[in-house]
């Protein structure tokens, strides 16, 4: 690592802490994320970056960010060349940050900055290697969402070895090893969230109450919950492929037991001609379980050509520092 192109070379000696911040439309919030952060960072006796990963902001949020960098050396701004999702401008921030200490935070002061000081002070203990957060409830979240939230971190957790606690955030601060870890888990389909419990390493769970966004609007909406949720449990678990052989096994020994009963009843009393309703929806039964087992596959297949593309995740179209990499 090139530490002469840190800040003072006076600070080489100094433990350095890399804020990554992915934004995407986020021009109201990040003025009063900035002056939050600054204001925690300023008390820490470590030299800091703030690496902002605009993620193709359609508002002004690049223009704010490369304005915060002309005053403070040690804004670090990526922009991408388009709206490639939190993942990926996650990643793109794992990629390029240089601290010993990492960071992930949103910028909507959601992950309240004021828990950092907390978090360093557990790592700086060496017992754990990451200190990760959790919010303990879902207070201004609608009811609904909060009820499937709780069915998927059920279903996550019993059917792969991802390994993810309930209410669990992306914000959080880790060694650079794990850094490491999560950027050499290259797959282009990214749940951060299970790449973080799959990698392992020692991690200490900070809860805190749940906080509203400070302006600005969230980029979820119910249908995009659901597709991050199907993609995590496709990403970390074959058990929805099993599923499919265990529907095939079931409807073989059903078909056989059938059989039979039709046979004793011909013999015993002879073959009246009735039951086209039933046979109907026997017939559909078996046409849905066919076409459910077709699509779960599907969607593995679906992941795996993405994979093999081995498209970049993300692409860079403006930085202000040279070592940024272009993509990867
Ligand atoms: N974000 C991003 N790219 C996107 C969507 C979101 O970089 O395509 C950022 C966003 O700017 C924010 C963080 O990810 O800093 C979390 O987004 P949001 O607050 O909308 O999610 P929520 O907190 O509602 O889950
Ligand atoms: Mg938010």
């Amino acid at each position: 690592m090139d530490r002469s192109a840190w800040m003072g070379k006076d600070r080489l000696e100094m433990e350095r802490i890399s804020i990554i911040v992915p934004c995407y439309n986020e021009q109201d919030s990040l003025p009063i994320f900035y002056k939050e952060i600054k204001k925690v960072l300023k008390k820490l006796t470590y030299d800091h970056e703030i690496l902002f990963v605009d993620d193709g902001s359609k508002d002004k949020t690049l223009d704010i960010v490369k304005g915060f960098s002309v005053l403070d050396p040690h804004v670090v701004y990526i922009s991408l060349s388009r709206n490639f999702g939190k993942e990926a401008a996650m990643y793109a921030g794992f990629c390029n940050v240089r601290g010993d200490y990492v960071a992930i935070m949103d910028a909507d002061m959601q992950d309240p900055p004021i828990l950092l000081p907390q978090m360093i002070e557990i790592l700086e203990s060496g017992e754990y290697d990451s200190v990760a957060t959790r919010r303990i409830d879902r207070k201004g979240e609608p009811p609904i969402r909060s009820f499937f939230a709780k069915r998927f971190y059920r279903i996550i957790n019993q059917i792969s070895d991802a390994d993810i606690v309930d209410g669990a955030r992306d914000f959080r601060l880790m060694k650079k090893e794990m850094v490491d870890a999560v950027v050499s888990m290259s797959e282009y389909n990214r749940f951060s969230k299970g790449i973080f419990g799959w990698i392992g390493f020692r991690t200490y769970w900070v809860p805190f109450e749940n906080i509203e966004r400070v302006a600005g609007e969230t980029k979820w909406n119910f249908g995009k919950l659901f597709k991050y949720a199907v993609d995590g449990i496709i990403n970390f678990s074959q058990v929805p492929l099993s599923i499919a052989s265990w529907f095939g096994i079931m409807m073989t020994f059903f078909s056989f037991a059938a059989m039979l009963f039709v046979i004793i009843r011909r013999l015993v009393f002879g073959d009246p001609v009735a039951g086209w309703a039933s046979t109907i929806c026997i017939v559909i039964f078996i046409g849905g379980i066919q076409l459910l087992s077709l699509g779960i596959m599907g969607q593995y297949i679906a992941k795996i050509y993405m994979e093999s593309k081995h498209r970049p995740h993300y692409i860079v179209s403006e930085t202000n520092k040279k070592y940024v990499k272009k993509m990867k």
